[in-house]
């Protein structure tokens, strides 16, 4: 499989290359250049397998020429079997035909980890076999960093150093990345914000001789390997509601556009999928978009579903290309105009096109509380603001009854606490049983300036195992 750029300047890449790449040279993203796929009988041909199985069918086509096929079914096998529920993504249902996609069984509690515990086990492999090493530098203002740690503890050939606003993470997504202890994981909180912490790892991918010839790698979700995990669980819950014989409808918590894009590209795959939901917080550029046809930046709101909390969709950059038959001058041109602040929309009957698919809807925190209230009242069920912003599209936006409407779970509510308060369902919130003891672990962490120099220094200076690059 060979990758392209989205902006049709910088050289194709294999998956191998892909992987190991961030930004493609042209300031692209990169995407397959031909997608593989699947006829109905073969899909409905994997009813029944275990996740890690239906994940190697898959995905094979993405990998093959870099990973022969025993080598990928371990990975897969080991990368599946940390998750606590045996189901890996269980399905749940809430009312007639409306059901939730439990994808926060894995390490972290949320979905990220179905990507980043395959993007450290591949990029171990892949360097194994190069015998090279790699730094990672990533900002997270709470899940990544933790599912990346997690995803890269056992890495032989990677040091990891994940920043954070100090003092600006809640309790236990800060504990989550600070008790993971390990030679090559380096946690820096950063006296500033989340800005901050994200402007200097894009600074030093800028300029890299701090690094002194170690290859930095992004594991942000512009990573083509974390959009391909994606694609698995959308296979895995419509096989479970009739698919492919039955299509069916998803509604998806979305940020930067890496989940939704996921589920879109498992349609193209084959998979019938009737209708895909953008769910939005306050930062409704992609409801914007959506509903008007304006992608247009607006000031950043913080809200009860931080994890949602962008300006900008860097994923969707990968959906426009499509929308404009791929063609990569015509996207270098649009994303240019929009980076000297103007904004833009698209033509009409491409903007037409889309919204066959694709329906939106922005949920404030008030709302996000109410639905929250309101499922637990109904089933019982305790759900993170991210999903209850799902839930609450879904059931805006929904066209069909008759349809499966399936609502991405993308966290547990324990990681968001005070959401779960404010919704005042009265219900304590407890820590699964490998978190439980969260609280009273020790923490490692190091407090640095909001100075690019003094976190470049101490990336050379523990970038290898703890020892000077
Ligand atoms: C990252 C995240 C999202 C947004 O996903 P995108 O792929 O960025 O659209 C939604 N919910 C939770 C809990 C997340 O951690």
């Amino acid at each position: 499989m060979r990758y392209i750029s989205t902006r049709g300047q910088a050289p194709a890449l294999n998956f191998e290359d892909v992987l190991l790449a961030g930004l493609a040279t042209d300031g692209g993203l990169y995407v397959p250049e031909n997608l593989p796929r699947f006829t109905q009988e073969e899909i409905a041909s994997w009813a029944g397998l275990p996740y890690h199985e239906l994940a190697f069918r898959v995905m094979r086509p993405f990998v093959t020429g870099s990973i022969p096929d025993a080598d990928f079914k371990k990975i897969l096998e080991e990368t599946y079997g940390v998750f606590s529920h045996s189901a890996i993504a269980p399905l749940r249902q809430l009312n007639g035909n409306e059901w939730v996609l439990e994808l926060f069984h894995g390490p972290t509690l949320a979905f990220k980890d179905f990507a980043l515990q395959l993007l450290g086990r591949l990029l171990d492999y892949v360097l194994e076999k190069r015998g090279e090493r790699v730094v990672i530098i990533g900002a997270t203002s709470g899940d990544t960093g933790s599912a990346a740690i997690e995803g890269c503890k056992h890495c032989e050939n990677v040091d990891i150093f994940i920043l954070h606003p100090h003092k600006r993470v809640s309790q236990v997504q800060r504990r989550q990345m600070t008790t993971i202890f390990g030679e090559n994981i380096h946690n820096i909180a950063i006296e500033g914000n989340f800005d901050d912490c994200q402007e200097m790892v894009k600074n030093s991918f800028a300029d890299q001789s701090f690094l002194k010839g170690t290859r930095l790698v992004a594991v942000n979700s512009i990573n083509w390997a974390r959009i391909m995990a994606q694609i698995v669980y959308y296979f895995h819950a419509a096989l479970q509601l009739g698919g492919p014989a039955r299509s069916v409808s998803f509604s998806v918590p979305t940020g930067n556009f890496g989940d939704i894009f996921a589920g879109y590209l498992a349609r193209n795959m084959g998979l019938p999928i009737n209708q895909l939901i953008v769910a939005t917080n306050r930062n409704d550029i992609l409801h914007r978009f959506m509903s008007g046809n304006q992608y247009v930046k607006e000031t950043l709101h913080a809200t009860l579903s931080p994890s949602m909390d962008i300006m900008v969709s860097s994923n969707f950059e990968r959906l426009l290309f499509d929308m404009h038959g791929r063609n990569g001058a015509a996207l270098a041109g649009l994303m240019d105009s929009f980076k000297q602040g103007g904004g833009f929309s698209v033509e009409q009957e491409r903007w037409t096109e889309t919204r066959k698919l694709f329906d939106s809807l922005a949920v404030d925190d008030a709302q996000t509380c109410e639905t929250i209230a309101e499922v637990y009242a109904q089933t019982g069920e305790l759900l993170d603001p991210h999903t209850a912003i799902g839930v609450k599209a879904a059931r805006e936006c929904r066209r069909s009854l008759d349809i499966p409407m399936v609502i991405l779970g993308t966290a547990h509510p324990v990681k968001f606490p005070e959401a779960v308060e404010k919704a005042g369902v009265g219900k304590a919130l407890e820590l699964p049983e490998h978190l439980a003891d969260l609280f009273e672990r020790e923490e490692r962490c190091t407090v640095l300036a909001n100075d690019l120099k003094a976190v470049q220094a101490f990336v050379s200076q523990h970038g290898n195992r703890g020892k000077p690059l």
